[in-house]
């Protein structure tokens, strides 16, 4: 999401949204009453995009009585904020208001971008528009009062961001009950924002821990913070991760994948100690990992 936040903000923040519309569905009608508003900056919290609205135009006080007469008083923050998630499916881009229907689109976009798929919609005062796509509807793309995420309870129970100094080993140390495996509890979100399956592996391997260890240490604790730190950043770097289901918001192919260093190669060699690498299911999640290196 990061990876397709910096793309998408060059060509959305300032934009006035002209018209919108959401499917029908709790996850996307609200999506509509992003209309009239200018899109502030483009934020983003573990797989969640943010975008604060500000009502464009003259009457930005119809139920704020007390915001003054300035149109640009960003102080006084958003009138609504809009949130995405992308879900198992979800696709975001910005194409020219003319590009109809968007399955027309050809290459690696292709026929993941067909019109029946669209959920949402946001016309821009360019010409332009950004669509969310998502053929299963795992997604969401929805219309709220600033900073009001209690429809959203994983994006209310979020955890640190991992580049944040919230996010410390001593906060992940203390966050572990010990009633769960750890690679469970990295993916939880609540511990630390960001880390899904593929991260979890990478920064387990990488830091010579298993996944199924319920405490840890302050020096284990230490190791798997640099880790994660680690793996994310070089993930981000790296334009995300390719997988089957993902694209980034200009079609293009992440190159990550061919960085990672445990997930995918289970019975390939141990880029450390050489033995094979194991694949087991960990609470329901497809687990590689080394049980030779990792304790
Ligand atoms: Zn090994």
């Amino acid at each position: 999401m990061e990876t397709i936040r910096r793309q998408l903000a060059s060509r959305l923040e300032g934009r006035v949204v002209e018209s919108s519309w959401g499917f029908a569905s709790p996850k996307f009608v609200t999506a509509s009453d992003a209309t009239g508003h200018r899109l502030g900056e483009l934020r983003r919290r573990g797989k969640y995009l943010l975008v604060d609205l500000h009502r464009a135009g003259g009457c930005r006080d119809r139920e704020h009585g007390d915001d003054g007469e300035h149109e640009d008083d960003g102080e006084h923050g958003a009138d609504r904020e809009l949130v995405v998630h992308l879900g198992m499916t979800g696709r975001l881009a910005v194409l020219h208001g003319t590009d109809q229907p968007p399955g027309n689109l050809t290459g690696r976009l292709g026929s993941e971008l067909r019109p029946e798929h669209l959920r949402a919609r946001f016309d821009l005062d360019d010409g332009h528009y950004l669509g969310f796509w998502d053929l299963r509807r795992f997604g969401r793309a929805v219309v709220v009062e600033p900073g009001d995420h209690s429809g959203l309870p994983t994006l209310a129970n979020l955890g640190p961001e991992p580049f944040s100094p919230e996010f410390s080993p001593e906060r992940l140390r203390a966050g572990l009950s010990g009633r769960k495996a750890l690679k469970t509890s990295l993916m939880d979100q609540r511990l630390v924002a960001g880390v899904g399956n593929i991260y979890a592996d990478e920064a387990l391997w990488l830091s010579g821990i298993r996944p199924t260890a319920r405490r840890l240490g302050p020096a284990r604790a230490e190791a798997l913070h640099r880790a994660v730190v680690e793996v994310l950043s070089g993930a981000i770097g790296n334009g995300g991760t390719t997988l089957r289901d993902y694209r980034d918001a200009s079609g293009a192919e992440g190159s990550n994948q061919h960085q990672l260093r445990c997930y995918g190669r289970a019975g390939q060699e141990c880029l450390r100690c050489g033995r094979p690498l194991a694949h087991t299911v960990l609470d329901g999640r497809g687990t590689t990992w080394c049980t030779n290196c990792q304790h």
